[in-house]
């Protein structure tokens, strides 16, 4: 992984990280309306969920070729989440930011971690639930994995806070009500404080 620093850029990121289930997804799709905000679209090697689309939620690609984007430099951060890779495309990124754009970025928080060292300028937003039992609950409604993926998930959850503990997120927003939760996002990407 590379720690150069990137070439000039004027626009903004913002990291929104978090656990699994803890709204990630839906709080950005609800963001990426905004016609000032570019949505990252990260590269994935997990199956498509039914209802996703290639290009849309993810770019959808098979083991080899990911390896392949990796040696090529081509991510800005990439990392493994319960057998699946996931990454950051670079140059999408690099481009929006030097147009002068602010940048919505879902990530995990080992990607996190890997992106405050690329821009620690950025705004850093952990994204977490009111409780536990939410996020299995939530998790369970979704119903986008097995039970034990999903058990598998809730316990990378628990190592993701121990994680998120010892790096430095600007925010930590929790997801209650979902309206609630992309207003204080919004005022935050606007240059609000009050969120904590
Ligand atoms: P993540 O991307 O962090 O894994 P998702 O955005 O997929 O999480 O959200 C998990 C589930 O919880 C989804 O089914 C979503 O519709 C639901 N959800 C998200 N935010 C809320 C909320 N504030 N209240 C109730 N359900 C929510
Ligand atoms: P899901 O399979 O639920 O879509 O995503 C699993 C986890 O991978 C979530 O925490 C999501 O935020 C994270 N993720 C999505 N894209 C990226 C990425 O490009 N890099 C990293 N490090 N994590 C990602």
């Amino acid at each position: 992984m590379s720690e150069r620093s990137e070439g000039p850029q004027t626009g903004k990121i913002v990291v929104v990280s978090g656990p699994s289930g803890s709204g990630k997804t839906t709080v950005c799709d609800r963001l990426r309306s905004d016609p000032h905000i570019t949505l990252s679209i990260s590269a994935t090697t997990r199956n498509k969920r039914p209802g996703e689309q290639d290009g849309v939620q993810y770019h959808f690609v098979g083991r080899d070729e990911f390896l392949h984007r990796v040696r090529d430099g081509r991510f800005a951060e990439y990392a493994e989440y319960n057998g699946n890779l996931y990454g950051t495309p670079r140059q999408p990124l690099q481009k929006a930011l030097e147009e002068g754009r602010t940048v919505l970025v879902e990530i995990d928080v080992q990607g996190a971690a890997q992106l405050r060292k690329l821009y620690p300028e950025g705004m850093f937003i952990f994204l977490d639930v009111p409780n536990r039992e939410t996020a299995a609950t939530r998790l369970e409604r979704r119903n986008t994995e097995a039970p034990e993926n999903r058990y598998r998930r809730l316990e990378t959850a628990e190592r993701e806070r121990g994680t998120a503990s010892t790096m430095h997120f600007d925010h930590q927003v929790i997801n209650d009500d979902l309206d609630e939760t992309v207003a204080k996002i919004r005022h935050l990407i606007a240059g609000g404080e009050t969120a904590g």
